[in-house]
């Protein structure tokens, strides 16, 4: 099975799927690797262990499928999802599976390194996993591959994710959805509309809970010691699949468009300041 241009538009390309001398065919300068990572957590007594995962896998092999028209000279190449970060504060809820940062860190600059040492540069780190913990496993994992391996990386939804931009353009709802933290009404509308057949239907019947997160009472606590003993923060029964859609394109499209940025050498978004601050001082979890 060599390369030809059937197979290259006519489906993803999975690293796992190749042999060596396929992957050593890919024009280095002209192939961008896609890692998605995100673990597996708690989120309600509604929803799949599974619903970051899901989110992340599925934006971007929906990104890939569009990019592969919108830039068909380019190679896109997904690596296999990686089931683990860092979900420290609802740990103590059976099927949240945790890891330290410093593991994701690790895993993506030896993933990145054995990618570079065969000359590979460009590759797109891709979570909807947004604990800072996690982040910041990525960044530093970016930092390193670009220092030591001259490599170009992007993450490109923390950056909108954490900044107003959802806010600005999501379609008008009523209420405020910055305060649907965990698998509320945001993730409760994206499952509903990507798998409805796993979205029990207790939702409907769930009350809404909502606390301010920002209080320094809140740090290194768990969310069942805070009180959230069903595992949400926010409004699930409220939840819509056309939101749902919405906010899996909004997704979609910073996978492309950051894509497209890291390709052409533009600047990459910035995390916000607080962000970045938080992340430093973070623990690792
Ligand atoms: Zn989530």
């Amino acid at each position: 099975m060599s390369m030809n241009k059937e197979m290259k538009n006519s489906k993803i390309i999975k690293l796992e799927e190749l042999n060596w001398k396929q992957v050593d065919a890919l024009e280095r300068d002209k192939t961008i690797i896609f890692l998605p990572i995100s673990p597996l957590e708690e989120h309600g007594p509604h929803l799949p262990v599974g619903t970051d995962y899901f989110t992340t896998r599925d934006t971007v092999i929906e990104a890939i499928k569009i990019l592969s028209k919108k830039r068909p000279d380019l190679n896109y190449v997904l690596f296999p999802i990686i089931p683990l970060g860092p979900c420290k504060s609802n740990v103590d809820f059976p099927g949240s599976i945790s890891v330290n940062g410093k593991v994701i860190r690790d895993i993506i600059f030896g993933v990145g390194s054995s990618l570079a040492n065969n000359g590979f540069k460009y590759m797109v780190i891709c979570s909807y996993h947004m604990g800072l913990g996690h982040l910041r496993g990525i960044y530093s994992a970016m930092a390193k591959l670009e220092s030591k391996h001259n490599m170009r990386l992007i993450e490109p939804w923390g950056p909108i994710f954490y900044s107003d931009e959802i806010a600005k353009r999501e379609p008008k709802l009523g209420f405020d959805t910055e305060k649907e933290l965990h698998a509320g009404f945001r993730e409760t509308s994206l499952m509903k509309y990507q798998y409805p057949y796993l979205v029990d239907e207790s939702y409907k019947k769930l009350q809404s809970i909502y606390r301010d997160m920002n209080s320094p009472r809140v740090i290194g606590k768990t969310f069942k010691q805070l009180g959230f003993t069903e595992g949400y923060i926010g409004s699930p029964s409220r939840a819509d699949a056309d939101y749902g859609r919405w906010f899996f394109n909004m997704t979609v499209n910073a996978f492309i468009n950051g894509t497209v940025d890291l390709y052409e050498g533009k600047k990459r978004k910035e995390l916000p300041a607080k962000i970045k601050f938080a992340m430093k001082t973070f623990i690792w979890e």
